[in-house]
């Protein structure tokens, strides 16, 4: 899978193992997935830690996420150098990744994605809230962060670290982050956790919309809408749609 590295010497995050080939095979299945459920379009990433050591990541290069396979995925360290020995153009939103491996311990994969469902919540002064059982994996609070608070006009676009670091401070302990103008980008324990939560927080967004159309909007308490997570974010929910999406994405043939 990975050329060259073979030869590599010690535990290094260049060595080659079982994990490792597994991380890479998850973050390929996540990117294509959220391509084909609409998530990601030509632009978005997802990016994993690296199970064999928590100071590095994995990210795809510079490429559509439909089009992601095993050979673009590259390690960077959490000051988002790029560790692996590649000529490839990278991310420059890799600074959101790093902010958040760095920031959050317990967090093992991350998506930002610009889903059409969520940009009316990125775009106006309307909260998005939990409203549906499998939508509340999104978690029960959605902060909003607005880079004009502390950077003014930019391109909006997450190239920096002291970007990063403040977009990780808003997100803080939730799971989901809005980007006022941009998008959203999203956290998980797992890359499995991290798609199911991308999908469904961008369904919660559209049946909210629609609700707020048809009458008025019935959102879930915040009780409900972590107990409804905690249900939906286990195996035993998780799988059974991770089967379905990559099967869809691999062909009835594949395993
Ligand atoms: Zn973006």
């Amino acid at each position: 899978m990975r050329q060259g590295l073979e030869g590599s010497v010690g535990a290094g995050p260049m060595q080659a193992s079982p994990e490792l080939e597994r991380t890479v095979a998850e973050i390929v299945d996540a990117s294509r997935i959220l391509a084909h459920e609409g998530i990601i379009d030509s632009f978005g990433h997802v990016s994993a830690r690296h199970p064999n050591s928590p100071g590095h990541y994995l990210m795809p290069r510079t490429r559509a996420a439909e089009l992601v396979g095993a050979e673009d995925i590259l390690i960077f360290d959490l000051d988002d150098a790029l560790v692996s020995k590649s000529e490839a153009r990278i991310f420059a939103e890799r600074s959101i990744h790093g902010a958040i491996y760095r920031a959050r311990p317990d967090v093992v994969a991350v998506c930002h994605h610009h889903a059409p469902q969520m940009m009316p919540f990125c775009t106006s002064d309307a909260e998005l809230v939990p409203v549906f059982h499998l939508g509340a994996t999104m978690g029960a609070t959605v902060p909003l962060w607005d880079s004009q608070d502390e950077f003014g006009d930019t391109n909006l676009i997450v190239s920096t670290r002291q970007q990063g670091d403040s977009l990780a401070r808003t997100l803080g302990a939730n799971w989901t982050v809005l980007m006022r103008g941009h998008g959203a980008t999203v956290a998980g324990r797992s890359v499995r956790e991290l798609t199911f939560r991308s999908i469904y927080g961008a369904r919660n967004a559209d049946v909210q919309l629609k609700a707020a159309q048809v009458g008025t909007l019935r959102r879930l308490t915040a009780a409900e809408a972590v107990a409804a997570s905690d249900f939906n974010l286990t195996p035993f929910a998780m799988d059974r749609a991770w089967e379905q999406w990559t099967r869809r994405v691999r062909g009835a043939d594949e395993p």
